[in-house]
Order: C-alpha cells, then sequence, then structure tokens
C-alpha cells in the first residue's frame, strides 16, 4: 500500500513538498564529550563546565569513550556503515556562548555513514527514509537574555555536551513522514539508550529542510528551519514554510537558500540569516585531536550490548506471539511501554504464546484506557505487571468475567491492591453455580412469559435478551458461558 501524495495546492496546480532532517540529539552520557564535566539536565548555571568546557588557554580535549560508544551503537541500530577511521574538525565561527571560537565536530570524515530507519507514516503504509550519516560534535553554551534588565548572562552547563547529528537524505514527502521519522528515531534512540529523546528538555532537536517542486521537476532551493523542538512543531513548520515558497515562487520569486527561525507562538517562521555555506567556517581538522580509530574488540562490543529493536520485536509479537498488527505496533513503539509489557508476560509464569494475545488486549484497551484519563505514562502507572498479570489469570481461570475484571482493574487503579484480595474481600467472583443460575433463569421466563412464547415462534434475536435479563438478575457475577448453555436448555429444551 502507498500514502496518499502530499501535495500544496498553488494556483498553477500541485507542488510537491520535499523535507530532510539534521537532528541533534544528545548523547546519554554523565560526562561531556571532551571533558570530564557533568551533564544532568536543570543544573544550576555554570556548576557543570571544566576547563576545557570554558575554553581555558592549554586545555585539551580528550573523546569520551561512552560517547563515541553511544554514536556506533546508534549506528548500528539503524544498519549503518561504521567508520573506522573517522576524524574530529574544527567549525570555526564566533558566537557568545562559544568561548574557543570553534565547535568541535566532524565533516569530512564522520563516525558514522549511510543507513536508513523504516517509518509508517499511516496504519498499513511503510517507507525506508536514508540516512547520510551520524557525526558527533559539541553543543554550545544558552544565552540567558531575562535575567537583568540590561546584560545577558551566559551559562555554560551545555557547553562541550556530546551531540550524535543524525542527518537524513531529503526523502520525506509530507509533514506526516517527517513526524513518523522523527517517532521512529526517537524510539530507537530510547530502545539502544543513547539519547532520552525529550524534545522538551532539548536532547533531541531538528532543522527542518524543506524545499517544493513540480512533480518531476528537480528539487527546488530548499530552507533551513533550526532548532524545532517538537514533533508538532516540525510538522507545523513544513506545512507553513512550504505554503510560503509556493507563494512566492508563484508570485514570480526565487527562495533564497536561507536559515531560518520558528516561532512557535505565531506559528511561522521568519528569516535569521542567509545560508552559509561549509567554506565559510573554514573547517579543518582538530590539531589537538588524534584521528579516532575503532578496534575490532571495541566494535564487537557495542554489537553484542544492542537490545532488541523496534521493528524485529514488533514483528516477533505478530509472528511469534500471534498479537495483531496493531497492538505489537502501538506495544513496541516506546521501550518503557514494551519492557512493562514483557515484564507482565513474565510474571504470569505461563508460555509467552499462551499469554501475550490477552495480555495485548488488556493493555491496550484497559491499561492504555486508564492511563489516558489519569494523564500519567506507563511508568508511573499504579498497577505494577505482575498484579496485571494476576488479574489476566483470574480472568483466564474463570474466576472473573470481562465484567468484573473491569471492575476490579477499577479498584486496583484506586486503591493499588492485588486484584485476589479486591476478589476475596469485596465478593466479586464470578460464579458457575448452575443451581442459583438456573433459579433466576426460570424467574426471568415466569416474568417474560410473552417473550419466552415468542422466541419458541421463532424470533431468536430475543435470546440476547434473556441472557442480558439472567446476567442483570445475578449481579454480573454468573458465568456467561454457563449462563448461555443454561438458556439454551431451558428456552429450546
Ligand atoms: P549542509 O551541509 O549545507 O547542511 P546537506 O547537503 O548536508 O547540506 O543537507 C542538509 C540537509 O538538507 C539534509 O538533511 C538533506 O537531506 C536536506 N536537503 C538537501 N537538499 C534538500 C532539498 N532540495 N530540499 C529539502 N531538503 C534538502
Ligand atoms: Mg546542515
Amino acid at each position: 500500500m502507498t500514502e496518499a501524495v502530499y501535495t500544496i495546492e498553488g494556483v498553477t496546480g500541485p507542488w510537491e513538498v520535499v523535507i530532510g532532517l539534521e537532528v541533534h540529539a544528545q548523547v546519554t552520557s554523565n560526562a561531556k564529550l571532551f571533558s570530564g564535566a557533568a551533564t544532568a539536565f536543570g543544573a544550576e548555571p555554570n556548576t557543570q563546565v571544566s576547563l576545557v568546557d570554558a575554553a581555558m588557554p592549554g586545555m585539551l580535549p580528550v573523546p569520551n569513550r561512552e560517547c563515541i560508544r553511544q554514536a556506533v551503537r546508534t549506528g548500528m541500530a539503524i544498519g549503518a556503515q561504521i567508520n573506522r577511521w573517522s576524524q574530529f574538525d574544527r567549525k570555526n565561527y564566533f558566537y557568545a556562548d562559544l568561548p574557543q571560537g570553534y565547535q568541535i565536530s566532524q565533516l569530512y570524515h564522520p563516525l558514522v555513514g549511510e543507513g536508513a530507519i523504516e517509518i509508517e507514516p499511516a496504519e498499513g503504509v511503510t517507507k525506508t527514509i536514508g540516512i547520510e550519516r551520524i557525526h558527533v560534535e559539541q553543543d554550545a553554551g544558552k544565552l540567558m537574555h531575562d535575567q537583568h534588565p540590561t546584560r545577558s548572562y551566559v551559562d555554560l552547563n551545555r557547553s562541550g555536551v556530546a551531540l550524535m547529528e543524525i542527518v537524513s537524505k531529503p526523502d520525506m514527502r509530507s509533514p506526516a513522514e517527517a513526524g513518523a521519522y522523527l517517532r521512529k528515531l526517537r524510539a530507537i534512540l530510547r530502545y539502544v539508550g543513547s539519547c532520552d529523546g525529550n524534545m522538551e528538555q532539548g536532547s533531541m532537536r531538528a532543522d527542518v529542510n524543506v524545499s517544493v517542486r513540480k512533480p518531476g521537476d528537480e528539487f527546488g532551493t530548499r530552507t533551513e528551519t533550526k532548532n524545532v523542538n517538537s514533533v508538532r512543531f516540525v510538522m507545523a513548520t513544513i506545512e507553513g514554510e512550504a505554503r510560503r515558497q509556493v507563494d512566492v515562487l508563484e508570485a514570480g520569486g526565487k527562495i533564497v537558500q536561507e536559515t531560518r527561525l520558528y516561532d512557535p507562538d505565531r506559528n511561522e517562521t521568519r528569516s535569521m540569516r542567509s545560508k552559509e555555506d561549509a567554506h565559510d567556517y573554514r573547517y579543518f581538522p582538530d590539531p589537538d585531536l588524534l584521528p579516532l580509530v575503532l578496534d575490532d574488540a571495541f566494535l564487537a562490543e557495542c554489537e553484542g550490548s544492542l537490545p532488541e529493536l523496534p521493528d524485529a520485536k514488533r514483528n516477533r509479537y505478530q509472528d511469534v506471539l500471534g498479537i495483531s498488527a496493531y497492538s505489537a505496533s502501538v506495544i513496541t513503539a516506546d521501550v518503557e511501554t514494551a519492557r512493562w509489557f514483557e515484564a507482565m508476560l513474565a510474571a504470569t509464569g505461563k508460555p509467552e504464546t499462551e499469554v501475550a494475545k490477552p495480555a495485548a488486549n488488556w493493555l491496550t484497551s484497559e491499561l492504555f484506557g486508564a492511563l489516558n484519563r489519569l494523564g500519567k505514562d506507563i511508568v508511573d502507572s499504579p498497577v505494577s505487571p505482575t498484579q496485571a498479570a494476576q488479574l489476566i489469570a483470574l480472568v483466564a481461570d474463570g474466576t472473573l468475567s470481562g465484567t468484573l475484571s473491569k471492575q476490579v482493574f477499577e479498584i486496583m487503579l484506586e486503591t493499588g491492591e492485588d486484584p485476589a484480595n479486591i476478589v476475596e474481600e469485596r465478593g466479586l467472583k464470578q460464579t458457575s453455580d448452575t443451581g442459583a443460575i438456573e433459579a433466576e433463569i426460570a424467574k426471568v421466563m415466569d416474568a417474560n412469559a410473552d417473550k419466552v412464547a415468542e422466541y419458541r415462534g421463532g424470533k431468536d434475536k430475543l435470546f440476547g435478551f434473556f441472557v442480558g435479563q439472567t446476567m442483570k438478575a445475578m449481579a454480573g457475577k454468573a458465568n456467561p458461558g454457563v449462563v448461555n448453555d443454561l438458556l439454551r436448555k431451558a428456552l429450546d429444551g
């Protein structure tokens, strides 16, 4: 299946949108890329700054093995070429929050080369987005303009923190594809554990490259909107910027290659500066750093430490565990959900193939529904995976009906109690006591003699009515299977 083609309608007809994303992902590491300073989010300004980060004269950068390892693992997770020989370059520019006067980055020989990410922009639609490269570089500090009426301050905590710049090919054609790409990339980073993917805290930000063209034409000139920090804003940026470019072109104008800024308050982009080329930065190999050479043992450890990744997990859930395509896709979409689900399966003590389907159904309907209502993430679920396993076991062994299990679950959410205690204390057990059920059936039939006659006269549909009445008389606690059997006997017999 392919996706409907996304176009921008202009007065001259439809325009196609071409998108490439450069994602800056902060590497999960206790220390910075070239210094031992800490990287925790939200620390007091300038409390996590070493002499290297402050660019004191004579300080020498030393690469942090863990940061390199995380970038290599990320590259492996997207099936990318890992370059055993790479090099750090200086990208020279002046900025008040960059005391070195240059950023250490990688231009000519990046650590990771070409790879690919599979996305699902709409249900049942898949597309492969090419990755150009992943290079490792330093983050800059932060200027604070709101601390003093006439002065700006600088916070260097972030200065020197390791970033992976993940550069896609211009393979995306709609805001939906860009959204799906960012979500998938974030999922992979979180599975790998190389970046927490937290866009609100700035650990993942995207530079959004957009151009438009008439279908079949060459690529048009692109603009780049910097540092967009949510999936929603990226999608809005693309839509707004593509529309603006179409309007400019149709009015006879030209698109200038430039850097733009997204303003979420006005939902529009505006020009920041004309685009500079690589030569403007006078990149050159950093003389303070030797080339980075990776050996077999290092690569083997990186490879061996990779977890099962989202695509592989989703396929296994479907093919081996028999979980529906929808459930497999939503459960594997985030590593925390998959972990929770697998902890639940393990807690059942039963073979996964036996319990996976009911567990997946329960998780995607009941648990997701409840978490949604409570506005909680799965890691803060008031019900634990073990308690959830106990609940579905009570359904599997006939102690609870579907209706009763929902009631018990509600009480679990409120009290945090184990389901068996709730069933015991509140008498919520389902009954298969045929004597009690038969007695209620007899009463229901007496009270509805006319309907019994109609049913026996051929109005089969009334069967459901009798089931409903009997269940109601038993306060929802009768075993529905037993009720069905006994009703058939009493009505048809
Ligand atoms: P630079 O080094 O100047 O940033 P790159 O060639 O590395 O340029 O491209 C940067 C990003 O722009 C990549 O993500 C790429 O996919 C994207 N890109 C390149 N050409 C276009 C285009 N015509 N339209 C949209 N995106 C593009
Ligand atoms: Mg760029």
